[in-house]
């Protein structure tokens, strides 16, 4: 344990031992956590192990060994801006993952955070194999009813303007790219659907094949079926499911703008999300 938490005290960067907004630190086997002050590091840690412990048994199937999979968690407040963003090790080349959430104070041990740790858990869990489309859907799926509502809103619009993200084009995306909320949402929802179709199980053996470019082998193996014929299933649960949803002068794009009402039109539903909480300009990007 000593040896962890000085190899974790190393590892962090040097502006973030030098901040002055951070004035408190908790530790466990598995995280780090750095905060403002000393209440918050422990509320995160604790709920960080909470996640952890959640998130596992129900994707995976049993809690993680302890102490693998360890992460930097840092937390920040801001009354203005949500930010979160979970760092491989991998990506990095270092031994730790980072995970950073900024939200309101009594907001960031909430279900940015878990989305977070969702990215963690699977990532550790799965070696670092699950294609970014099947991280990102799985951990969509753990945030909170309010975002989720919002994606049902663009989910109708497609439904409605029968204007439909690619699969094929979600599904070999080697990185999602902040501002591209179709490759979000369509995530999240063809994720949704997959599981309604099978198991957890059959689910992740299609995703891990899926990240090596093995689409249609993959998809008759796990679902009897091409992409081109999930692509199609896929539309019509969601014009069945989301088509009520939606307003009847509204389509993805405006929808999105009108949401969005910052200078820069994003498409990220995470904006969309945090404009309607807060009625300011906030950000909220997410990986
Ligand atoms: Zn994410």
């Amino acid at each position: 344990m000593k040896t962890f938490l000085i190899k974790l005290f190393l590892a962090l960067p040097l502006a973030l031992i030098c901040s002055e907004s951070i004035g408190g630190f908790a530790s466990s086997e598995n995280f780090l956590v750095s905060a403002p002050d000393q209440e918050l590091a422990e509320a995160v840690l604790a709920r960080a192990e909470e996640y952890r412990r959640e998130v596992a048994i129900r994707w995976l199937g049993s809690e993680l060994p302890s102490g693998t999979g360890r992460a930097i968690v840092s937390a920040r407040i801001s009354q203005t801006s949500q930010y979160c963003r979970f760092w491989s090790a991998r990506d990095t080349g270092g031994k730790l993952h980072t995970i950073t959430v900024t939200d309101q104070r009594g907001q960031v041990s909430g279900y940015v955070l878990r989305h977070e740790i969702t990215h963690l858990v699977l990532d550790t869990g799965f070696d670092g194999r699950l294609p970014p489309w099947a991280s990102e859907g799985i951990a969509m799926l753990e945030d909170g009813q309010s975002l989720k509502s919002e994606r049902a809103r663009v989910l109708a619009g497609y439904a409605r303007t029968r204007s439909w993200p690619n699969l094929r084009i979600i599904l070999r995306t080697p990185r999602f790219h902040l501002n591209d909320s179709e490759a979000f949402i369509t995530a999240f929802s063809f994720t949704q659907y997959l599981l309604s179709r099978r198991d957890p199980s059959t689910y992740f053996k299609f995703a891990v094949a899926t990240n090596t470019n093995e689409w249609e082998s993959a998809a008759h193996q796990h679902y009897g079926t091409s992409v081109e014929q999930l692509q199609e299933a896929w539309q019509t649960r969601v014009t069945r499911t989301h088509l009520r949803h939606l307003p009847a002068n509204l389509n993805p794009t405006a929808d999105m703008r009108k949401a969005g009402s910052s200078a820069t039109v994003s498409r990220d539903p995470y904006s969309i999300h945090s404009t309607a909480k807060t009625g300011l300009k906030a950000v909220l990007t997410r990986l």
